[in-house]
Order: structure tokens, then C-alpha cells, then sequence
């Protein structure tokens, strides 16, 4: 049905030329990486047939062109046209709120997403049938480094994350969707929301040291933890203003608290899911 043309024979009969945006050619097979391919074409295909083919998740795509005319991922294209593959605008727009699904390996992310404040429901043994089914039922983008799991007809929204380390992942998440930032104000070990609580309430769960070092304090809604600044503090304030300044690249602000602070546990100490490598 598709066939790679090698070499520059191309006479536009039953081939189709696709260039794709700088920002799409790491979806692309090595030979291709320059971001121009051509392709023999059964001119029954639907353009996004080709174009995710080629290795290009279609939720990575902005527009799309045939010879210069805008077209959707149902066009059919004809022998000869030259396709341009744009890439999704940053910021992408969300038809809701930003709320986010991270599939099973990307742990270290949730915990730094939620650290700011960010919607984030992870699982670390999750199906793939079931995080699609969670992101359709909570209007939550899946956020995966998973080609086939966004090839998924039935999932309603998801992002392929750029980045092999958590730091890169969060800056990519973060310049792509641009959510609201409020750090230390969610639990990140569930992604409840934190709530100011009186020493004396939790005073009991603390550790002699701890009671004897802090006083104030933030309690999960949800699962109880019980958060305040420690030992870790530094370096998730690191994180947070390195999120800021993801966020507004142009105009860092300081790095406040905006609230009682979010400890342990440490961000690298997440848990590593061995269902499923990356692909
Ligand atoms: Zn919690």
C-alpha cells in the first residue's frame, strides 16, 4: 500500500513528497531524517494513513497542505501532490482544562507535575485499554512516549512526551500546553490537593525531629499525607523554579512559595513500572 521511493527518480506519478517541520523528524525513520520523504501512494489512503506511517504520531501534527492547500487527515491525496507536515502549535489549545494521564512509565514526571501544581492522575499498572478509557471518561490528555498506544482511534486527546530524563519531560509538557502553575499546593504522591493543617492535628504522625524543627504544615485532602519543607526542599524548589521559567520564558518571577511546602518523598525515589519498556 505504501512503499518508500528511494533516490531523486521521483516524476510524480503514484508517488506522493512529504516535508515535515523540523520538530517532527525525530518520528521520522532514519533515512528520512533530512524531513523529506517520498512515498509511492494506492491513492485510496487517507493522508494521515501516510503521514503516521511514516512514523508521525497524527496528535503531534498541526497543519496539513496538499500543493499549497490546507486539508485535514481524511484528504486523499493525489499522484504527484507535496504534502507539508506542520507541527501542533506551542502552546497546543485544549478544548477543557488542562488535565493530564501519564502512562505507566513516566512516574518521575507525574511526581514533578503534580509538584507544580498541575492535574496529573498516574497509575504504575495501567493497560493500555484502560488509560484510554480513563483519559475519554476524565477529559484527561494521555501524555506518553508510546507511538501506538496515540495511534489508538478511540483515545479522545493525547501527546507524545519529548525527553529521556524528567527534567526535560516536564519543560517539554509545560511549553506545550502551558497549564497554570501552582506548586506545593498538590499531593504528589496521589495528586490531591493539599490544605493548611494545624500542627496539633498531625503532631502525632511526626517524627520527634521533625515536630521539633517545623511548624508549618500541609495535609493531602485525600490521602492524609502529611507534607511540610525538609530535608529535599532545595532541590524540588529547583524544580519548581526551573518550571516557572518553563512557563514564562520571557519574564521569570521569583521563585515563592505560594503555599506551606511539599517534602518526601524524594522525586528520583518514584517507583519503576516493569510492565512495559519504552518504545
Ligand atoms: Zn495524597
Amino acid at each position: 500500500m505504501l512503499e518508500h521511493v528511494r533516490g531523486n527518480d521521483d516524476d510524480g506519478t503514484g508517488r506522493l513528497r512529504l516535508r515535515f517541520d523540523p520538530a517532527l523528524r525525530l518520528f521520522l525513520a532514519a533515512r528520512d531524517r533530512g524531513g523529506q520523504c517520498v512515498v509511492a501512494h494506492d491513492g485510496t489512503s487517507s493522508l494521515g494513513h501516510v503521514v503516521q506511517s511514516l512514523g508521525v504520531p497524527l496528535t503531534e501534527v498541526g497543519a496539513l497542505t496538499a500543493d499549497g492547500r490546507e486539508v485535514g487527515a481524511g484528504h486523499r491525496p493525489r499522484d504527484g501532490e507535496t504534502i507539508r507536515v506542520t507541527a501542533v502549535p506551542r502552546p497546543q489549545p485544549l478544548p477543557g482544562p488542562p488535565r493530564f494521564l501519564l502512562d505507566v512509565h513516566l512516574g518521575a514526571l507525574a511526581r514533578r507535575l503534580r509538584l507544580v501544581g498541575v492535574d496529573t492522575a498516574y497509575h504504575n499498572d495501567r493497560a493500555d485499554d484502560a488509560l484510554v478509557a480513563q483519559a475519554n471518561a476524565e477529559r484527561r490528555v494521555l501524555l506518553t512516549q508510546d507511538r501506538g498506544l496515540l495511534r489508538r482511534r478511540a483515545l479522545w486527546c493525547g501527546a507524545y512526551v519529548r525527553g529521556a530524563r524528567a527534567d526535560e519531560q516536564l519543560t517539554d509538557v509545560l511549553t506545550r500546553f502551558a497549564p497554570p502553575l501552582a506548586p506545593w499546593t498538590r499531593c504528589t504522591a496521589c495528586n490531591g490537593e493539599l490544605a493548611p493543617v494545624a500542627k496539633a492535628e498531625v503532631d502525632h504522625l511526626l517524627r520527634p525531629g521533625t515536630r521539633r524543627t517545623y511548624q508549618a504544615f500541609t495535609r493531602c485532602r485525600r490521602c492524609g499525607r502529611v507534607y511540610w519543607p525538609g530535608a529535599h526542599h532545595d532541590r524540588l524548589e529547583a524544580v519548581v523554579a526551573a518550571a516557572r521559567r518553563a512557563a514564562t520564558p520571557r519574564r521569570p518571577p521569583p521563585a515563592q512559595r505560594i503555599s506551606a511546602a511539599a517534602d518526601t518523598p524524594p522525586l528520583p525515589g518514584h517507583r519503576r513500572p516493569g510492565r512495559r519498556p519504552p518504545r
